[in-house]
């Protein structure tokens, strides 16, 4: 049976559009890019609050193969992202293979036909010979479900869910949540309020954002000549793979690394906050690294201004009027800002039902097993199926290493299965098994079985209490793994 198409990937953000480009090269043009929102981009499309922009330098977090020397700073805003989606589409004629607002909702694998059902949204069943799931690991948005939420008389938007055109000048605001996102809007929202309330539960570990605007005359260099872009990103890639390699893989044997991260952060947190009880309150309890941190020169210094008020006391029920907490106050408010983040690990991995060979259903393996995938892709029994967002898949601080990765285990998996003449692979139980084994022995040594990360509620665990997000590599050692991983790992047919 001849599939509907040779390749479908799910999802139209970076990592979508990194394997569009790998195929391309491949030479394959029969490909569906489905995407449940109505435009490219991922992450960048659906964030859109004020403040937003890159925390990793857009030197780095950009693919190595597409420098973009047209960045207005050092942290690019999420805007300029959005439009370096578009430029990589286009440029690598990527648009014409996609379609918005096509949700998928399952897929299958048809082992008689050698080839993936795919279930989309009021759409039927779509036939490929292979499924790539580029569905991300931040794209399943979190709402607590606080008691008498439904009651609220006021606004609730959740920052995926922007209202560009809403103005809280005059409001009282409440904000909830004080992750990566909340550090960026809150000083965006502190400017405009009458008053806001930040609702923390657990601090982060905030460094200084070394970010300036990027003049025009450097920009004109990096265009001219792209090796100086190149070296720069070099230097910065240097600084974070420093960071997360002695930071928070190798903790074990290198603890001062960790301990100068923290430090750091805490020095700019005192330059930054006057008040010690409050500084007190924005300190972390956990360990440098158990938890994703951030980059911020505004978000401290806005508990300084007479209009912001850090709230730790637990969260009890919301009311029409406002938030009630555990020590008794009520605190009225107009508008509730939803910062609370994602699902990963319930609702995600993977992002809709997966069912492979022999009726294997990927999320039920994955929660009644471990959470695995060989070399963060491939999954035994799935044949044909390239998973990006899996378990022990993220490298290194910025996601392009990943996506890159990723694709050079595109080129070496579909060169050997052409080179056979096959057109079906899947990966053994036995390198799998392998893989497995070495992530989990790798990660002894890193902060989040060494440190002090009981408190910490990261992300980074699951609910088994593994650390099973990232990969316990060095950026150099995932790419060069990528591209030589054994062949006879996987089975060609
Ligand atoms: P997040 O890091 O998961 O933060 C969610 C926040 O909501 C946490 O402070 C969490 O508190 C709080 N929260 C959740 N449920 C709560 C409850 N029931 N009661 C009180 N507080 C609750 O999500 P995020 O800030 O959206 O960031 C997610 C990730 O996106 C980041 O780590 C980063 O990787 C990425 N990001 C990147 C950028 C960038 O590069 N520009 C910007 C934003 C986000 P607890 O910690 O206590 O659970």
């Amino acid at each position: 049976m001849q599939p509907d198409h040779e390749v479908v990937i799910v999802g139209a953000g970076f990592g979508g559009l990194g394997a569009g480009i790998e195929f391309k090269r491949l030479g394959v043009d029969d490909i569906a890019i489905l995407e449940r929102e109505d435009d490219l981009g991922g992450t960048w499309h659906v964030n859109h609050y004020p403040g937003l922009a890159v925390d990793i330098a857009s030197v780095t977090y950009s693919y190595s193969f597409e420098p973009n020397p047209h960045w207005s700073r050092l942290f690019a805003p999420g805007a300029e992202l959005k439009r370096y989606a578009n430029h990589v589409a286009d440029k690598y004629d990527l648009k014409r293979h996609m379609e918005f607002s096509t949700t998928v909702e399952g897929a299958e694998w048809d082992e008689a036909e050698q080839l993936w059902r795919v279930h989309v949204a009021d759409d039927g069943v779509r036939t490929c010979r292979y499924l790539v799931t580029a569905t991300g690991f931040l794209s399943q948005p979190y709402t607590p479900d606080f008691p008498g939420i439904e009651s609220f008389a006021g606004k609730i938007i959740h920052t995926t869910a922007w209202e560009d055109g809403h103005d809280f000048v005059g409001e009282r605001v409440a904000i909830i949540g004080t992750g990566a996102t909340a550090v960026q809007l809150i000083p965006e929202i502190a400017a405009q309020a009458e008053r806001l309330t930040v609702f923390q539960r657990t601090p982060i570990w905030v460094v200084p954002k070394l970010d300036f605007p990027i003049p025009a005359a450097v920009r004109k260099i990096f265009d001219r000549v792209p090796l100086t872009q190149r070296a720069a990103r070099l230097v910065n890639t240097s600084l974070l793979e420093a960071l997360m390699v002695f930071g928070v893989l190798h903790y074990k044997q290198a603890k001062p690394g960790n301990r100068l991260a923290a430090l750091i952060a805490k020095a700019h947190l005192r330059t930054q906050v006057r008040d010690a009880r409050t500084r007190r309150a924005l300190t972390p309890s956990y360990d440098f690294g158990c938890k994703r941190p951030t980059f911020s020169n505004s978000y401290f210094r806005t508990f300084n201004r007479p209009n912001t008020t850090l709230q730790t006391s637990s969260i009890e029920r919301v009311e029409p009027g406002g938030i009630v907490t555990a020590d008794g106050t009520t605190t009225e408010i107009d508008t509730l800002v939803l910062a609370t983040g994602f699902n990963l690990w319930d609702v995600n991995f993977p992002a809709f039902a997966i069912v492979g060979r022999d009726g294997r259903d990927l999320g039920k393996w994955w929660r009644d097993n471990r959470f695995q995938a060989y070399e963060g892709i491939t999954v035994p029994r799935f044949p044909n199926l390239l998973s990006l967002n899996s378990p022990y898949s993220y490298s290194g601080l910025s996601y392009f290493t990943t996506i890159e990765g990723q694709m050079k285990h595109i080129r070496r998996l579909f060169g050997e299965l052409r080179s056979r003449g096959g057109s079906t692979f899947e990966v053994t139980d036995e390198a799998n098994d392998e893989f497995l084994d070495k992530v989990t022995d790798r990660l002894q040594s890193s902060v989040f079985y060494n440190g002090s990360c009981a408190t910490a509620r990261s992300y980074y665990f699951n609910q088994h209490g593994e650390a099973a997000l990232l990969r316990p590599t060095s950026t150099l050692s995932t790419l060069r793994e990528m591209e030589r991983f054994p062949l006879d790992a996987y089975t060609y047919r």
